[in-house]
């Protein structure tokens, strides 16, 4: 260790983000005497939500040393194929988000440009019969992706729904086995520095102090530490996502819950729209809703209306404020989680930017000298990408085709932010879509989201003119055949489920 190098990091908050860090940097730099230390409150617990997420959770879970089947049984998983948007573009359609790819680009061309070819012509299926990862989730069907890209089975990925709280039980048990230190305790003040206002201590409600040289605020909404000691501001994107409260109730299955659906559900609703994840032992529900499109009651009736398990839970109301901190980075204090900012729960987000910014912090981990360099760094990169998962986010809104709801109809009609709209205009122009270094959701989601919500482009790439019509034929039929075979290859969810548990 060099004298000028972070000896005590201290973070703040036991929730998913904080002890997904924990567990992380812990891990990171195991042999290079940092001291970790993290404070909760038992007394105010953690937000309890947050059951959906992205293929990119089993990488950061992989990291750390655990399997696939590891998390899935601690944590009482289903598998994840899709999300199902219901009733987005109309009530009583639907259609599928999935994490793999529709079809295969040829030499550079994207795939959605000879399907846009062979559409007009009245020839070959609809997009997502080319989407295995549609297709099984359609099917009820799952098993994990074979390792030979060869293989039909191998161009689909998956990510999981869990229990929020048993996860952060395993990040906690992972972070102290790493030698992190817990400690319960409510924080009452936040001691800063004199000379630059870095923050030097965090005191507890019984007079505890902890000291430290970095700290991560993991504190949820309230950002303890970086809006409320340190003022860093925060930018508001209400303007843009209309949806501020949300109502959870966990519930028995609808069904018996023998063979869970391997995606998650979105079905809009008058003002808003509701989750339905399920686990093992239950299913996670919620209505996200706009609080000037309907009152607390009536979205509680709505949210009772439509799940049918029993309830498990009281609801818990949740508000929220769409958008993200001023700067993510500030001082000697980084925000994660809900602390950092929070968009809307659609298309689970959240638990992947706190992967994100966690990449992020072992990139450009500081000494006490807190370079200006690596702090502008990070704060533009964590902009990016909040803004990019924004827009992904305001599409799905932008596009919906329910007429006569008011909600939906001022969604419909808001004015999408300047790099939403060049997005949108490439997509619908010439059918290019925009590819950033620092963007979670890539071309195959923002085909799914334009083509379920009925956005083609005016004309497809003219190279596709190169290609003989009889011969795009005979490749879109064996295509759809490998997938429709692939399918068939494989057990219902439950099965795959149902084997998990019998192993050792
Ligand atoms: C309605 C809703 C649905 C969501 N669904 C999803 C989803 O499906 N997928 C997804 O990826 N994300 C989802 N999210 C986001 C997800 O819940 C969070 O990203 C995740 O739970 C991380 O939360 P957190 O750890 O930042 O905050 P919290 O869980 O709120 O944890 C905060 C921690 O700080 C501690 N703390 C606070 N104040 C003090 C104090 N004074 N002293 C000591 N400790 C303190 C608390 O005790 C707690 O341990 C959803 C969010 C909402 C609101």
């Amino acid at each position: 260790m060099n004298t000028n190098d972070i000896e005590r990091l201290v973070i703040v908050g036991g929730g998913t983000a904080g002890w997904m860090t924990a567990a992380s940097l812990a891990r990171h730099f195991r042999n290079s005497g940092l001291r970790i230390t993290l404070v909760e409150s038992s007394a105010i617990g953690t937000i309890g939500v947050g059951e959906a997420t992205i293929p990119s959770i089993r990488r950061f879970y992989r990291d750390l040393g655990i399997a696939d089947e590891d998390v899935m049984k601690a944590t009482q998983a289903t598998c994840k194929l899709a999300i199902r948007f219901d009733g987005w573009r109309r009530p009583g359609a639907g259609f599928y988000h999935p994490f793999g790819l529709f079809g295969h680009d040829v030499r550079g061309i994207g795939f959605h440009h000879f399907w846009l070819k062979m559409n007009a012509l009245g020839l070959g299926a609809d997009l997502p019969q080319y989407s295995l990862g549609v297709q099984l989730a359609d099917a009820g069907r799952f098993t994990m992706p074979a390792p030979n890209p060869a293989s039909p089975l191998s161009i689909f990925d998956w990510a999981l729904h869990f229990d929020a709280g048993l996860f952060a039980r395993l990040m906690k048990d992972v972070a102290l086995a790493n030698g992190v230190e817990a400690v319960d305790g409510l924080i009452e003040e936040v001691g800063l520095r004199g000379e630059d206002g870095f923050i030097e201590s965090v005191k507890l409600a019984d007079a505890r102090i902890l000291e430290g040289d970095l700290f991560i605020d993991c504190s949820g909404f309230r950002g303890l530490l970086i809006e409320g000691a340190l003022e860093t501001g925060y930018e508001d994107w209400s303007d843009w996502l209309f949806c501020d409260r949300a109502v959870a109730l966990q519930t028995g299955h609808d069904d018996d819950g023998a063979n869970p659906p391997p995606y998650t559900r979105s079905i809009a609703h008058a003002a808003g729209w509701q989750w339905k994840i399920p686990l093992r032992h239950r299913q996670g529900n919620g209505y996200v809703f706009s609080s000037g499109h309907v009152s607390d009651d009536d979205a509680l009736q709505t949210l009772f209306q439509n799940v049918s398990g029993p309830a498990r839970t009281d609801p818990a109301f949740i508000p929220f404020r769409p958008g993200r901190r001023k700067l993510a980075w500030h001082r000697n204090c980084i925000a994660l989680g809900l602390a950092a900012g929070f968009l809307e729960p659609l298309e689970s987000t959240s638990i992947a930017l706190i992967e994100t910014g966690i990449e992020k912090i072992k990139l450009l981990f500081p000494d006490k000298s807190f370079d200006r360099g690596s702090i502008d760094e990070f704060n533009e990169m964590t902009a990016l990408e909040y803004e990019r998962v924004r827009d992904f986010i305001i599409l799905h809104y932008k596009l919906n085709g329910r007429a006569g709801e008011p909600f939906w109809d001022a969604c419909r009609e808001l004015e999408v932010p300047d790099s939403l709209a060049r997005k949108m205009a490439l997509f619908r122009n010439r059918g290019h879509l925009v590819k950033y270094r620092w963007e979670i959701f890539q071309a195959p989601s923002w085909i799914a989201i334009y083509h379920g919500l009925g956005y083609l482009p005016l004309r497809y790439d003219p190279a596709v003119d190169s290609y003989e019509v009889d011969y795009l034929e005979r490749v879109f039929a064996e295509m759809e055949a490998s997938v429709r075979d692939a399918v068939e290859s494989v057990p219902a969810h439950g099965g795959f489920l149902a084997g998990l548990e019998q192993e050792p």
